[in-house]
């Protein structure tokens, strides 16, 4: 454990109260927790439908598969992020395909995507859904993307894993309007967490109530319709296959109460990105640029070096001093799985020069103004 990480939690008495009076309760799972935080977190967002499971992981397979995908269907990312943005495709027996990143958002680039879908028209490769990514925190470019679904035909996923609390324009991330479903963590380094946990988000009513029967084994849920109604109350059907993928109540009271304050997180986020352009003036980095329009909720700090060499001395260095600075992300084309699956070196020149020179530095809301001056100068330091 580092003695400054990149990112930390924030449990205070408050979510401690929260969570005891879930265990002093009746119920541990499946009682008013969750559906409360789901509410919650819908009217924070502006959405009407949110259906909370135990992983954002688990949330995106859901939403895969509440999308139709499956063998034989197609589904795009982008290298820059988490596996499990890419995975949820491979869960579905879906081809997994990558479209490189903007050099100046580090997320999904529109351009690229846009000749890579031209491409696929003419070989009749055209995927199914594309999962773009608010990488950091910064709402992707969706007002692009949003054009080429109508164009194309695509379904798309916002994977917002890192941006609960951004916004797009006049909405916040969850109820930007076109975008079918999107999805947020709970992870403990991410804005808000529960544990673990996540939340699909949509305004889409068929959607919402296929992605609850999936987080639930299958199971037609109560006013669902059955296909035999002549039993009695102990009567339950099964008619597709699920998982047991719920978030259970301890995990939503934690949440719920975090969300109370997901203002104050934020604010306390965005003032430590705002000292870090001011702490970090003079040295040779770029810092995250932020395109006009968009708020993000800094979920990281991504600073890029000249070159490999000098991110690894920083690293290494940074490390050394106790300092847990982290790589986000390594591209994902290049992890063994997707190598074996077609893909390598230079597929992806962007995402991969970005990935070769980028380092995350301490980010979370109890990182201390002294704390923060500390990593800089270590950091200084070590690029003399
Ligand atoms: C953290 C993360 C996930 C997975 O979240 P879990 O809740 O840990 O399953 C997915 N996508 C991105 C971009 C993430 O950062």
């Amino acid at each position: 454990m580092f003695r400054i990480p990149y990112g930390r939690q924030e449990v205070t008495d408050g979510d401690i109260a929260a969570v005891v009076e879930v265990m002093r309760s009746n119920w541990l799972t499946q009682g008013p927790a969750v559906p409360l935080f789901e509410s919650r977190l819908a009217s924070y967002v502006g959405a009407q439908f949110a259906v909370a499971t135990n992983s954002a992981t688990s949330a995106l397979h859901v939403a895969c598969v509440a999308l139709g995908l499956s063998a034989g269907k197609r589904l795009w990312t982008v290298p820059n992020t988490f596996v499990a943005s890419a995975n949820c495709g491979r869960y579905c027996g879906a081809e997994v395909g990558f479209v490189d990143i903007d050099p100046d958002t580090y997320c999904l680039d529109p351009v690229a995507l846009r000749m890579k879908l031209l491409s696929a028209q003419a070989a009749g490769t055209l995927p199914d859904v594309v999962v773009a990514v608010d990488f950091a925190g910064q709402p992707c470019d969706l007002d692009a993307l949003l054009e080429l679904k109508n164009e194309f035909g695509f379904r798309l996923i916002e994977d917002a894993s890192h941006a609960v609390g951004a916004s797009y324009g006049v909405h916040r991330v969850g109820a930007v309007p076109g975008v079918d479903v999107t999805i947020f963590s709970f992870h403990p380094v991410k804005i808000i967490t529960s544990g673990e946990g996540g939340m699909l988000v949509t305004n889409d009513a068929e959607l919402a109530a296929t992605a609850q029967r999936l987080r639930t084994h299958g199971i037609q849920r109560p006013g669902d319709p059955l296909l035999d109604c002549t039993q009695g109350a102990w009567y339950y059907e099964q008619q597709t296959l699920g998982w047991n993928y719920r978030m259970i109540d301890l995990e939503a009271a934690l949440g719920e109460s975090q969300l109370r304050r997901i203002d104050h997180i934020l604010a306390r986020r965005r003032a430590l990105a705002e000292r870090y352009v001011e702490l970090l003036r003079d040295l040779p980095v770029t810092l995250p640029h932020q395109r006009s329009g968009r708020l993000s909720s800094y979920h990281l700090y991504p600073v890029l070096f000249s070159d490999a060499a000098k991110r690894r001395k920083v690293f290494d260095g940074m490390r050394a001093a106790g300092i847990g600075v982290q790589v986000h992300y390594m591209p994902v084309h290049l992890q063994p799985y997707y190598r074996a699956r077609g893909n390598d070196v230079g597929d992806f020149p962007v995402a991969e020069n970005y990935s070769s020179r980028t380092l995350s530095l301490p980010l979370f809301p109890t990182l201390t103004d002294d704390e923060q001056v500390e990593v800089v100068d270590t950091m200084r330091g070590l690029l003399k």
